[in-house]
């Protein structure tokens, strides 16, 4: 099967990772009866270096799976993948949780 043809991020050759200060990651809000706020936390790119951060949209990607599908590498995209790939990861609640799920994948992409 072939992948979806997906709008992807712009990558370089590096991943992007602003530090904090000087910018401010914004704060979204989760929940409808305790709302709580919650912004990307910079120390995330220490803990999984594929972390790509896009200030434009205030999102995440994963900049080994970005590259990966940008250089027709992946026979498959899953769901999982996409929001990685191209609509970009913002559930800054549970990315501490979510991210863990993406890194087994990757060791195995980083070898492209
Ligand atoms: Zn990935």
């Amino acid at each position: 099967m072939k992948p979806r043809k997906l709008q992807v991020p712009v990558v370089g050759t590096e991943r992007h990772q602003p530090s904090s200060p000087p910018f401010k990651f914004p704060r979204r809000e989760f929940g409808k009866k305790n709302v709580v706020k919650r912004s990307f936390l910079p120390q995330w790119f220490q803990m999984w270096p594929w972390l790509h951060y896009w200030e434009d949209m205030d999102a995440a990607f994963c900049f080994i799976c970005v590259k990966a599908y940008s250089e027709n590498k992946l026979n498959s995209v899953s769901d999982l993948e996409t929001t990685y790939i191209s609509s970009g990861y913002t559930n800054w609640k549970d990315a501490c949780v979510n991210f863990q799920t993406m890194s087994p994948v990757d060791a195995i992409r980083m070898q492209y």
